[in-house]
């Protein structure tokens, strides 16, 4: 009867973890075929960055969500700023 219980367990821990796995994949492959398609699009693709991804200000270091930030440039080389004061300073 023991064995029985735990084999029920295992299967339901091997079944939740598959789940996990299988859930990441197809997450992951539905991301990188996003990816393809907004590469071929004509226009810049946008940002795979989230609007929550923290920032770092290129005058005083402070980290911030990139959707409170100053932003200048694109992709890599974006440069991002905290505040008007902040810009105002690295541009003098
Ligand atoms: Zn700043």
């Amino acid at each position: 009867m023991i064995k029985y219980v735990i084999g029920i367990v295992i299967s339901f821990i091997a079944l939740s973890f598959i789940r996990a796995v299988m859930g990441i994949i197809s997450k992951s492959v539905k991301e990188s075929v996003e990816d393809a398609v907004a590469g071929d699009a004509p226009k810049p693709r946008p940002e795979p960055a989230k609007a929550t991804q923290l920032r770092k200000c290129a005058t005083c270091a402070t980290y911030k969500p990139e959707a409170s930030m100053i932003r200048y440039g694109a992709g890599e080389k974006s440069v991002f700023f905290c505040s008007a004061d902040c810009e105002k300073k690295a541009a003098s």
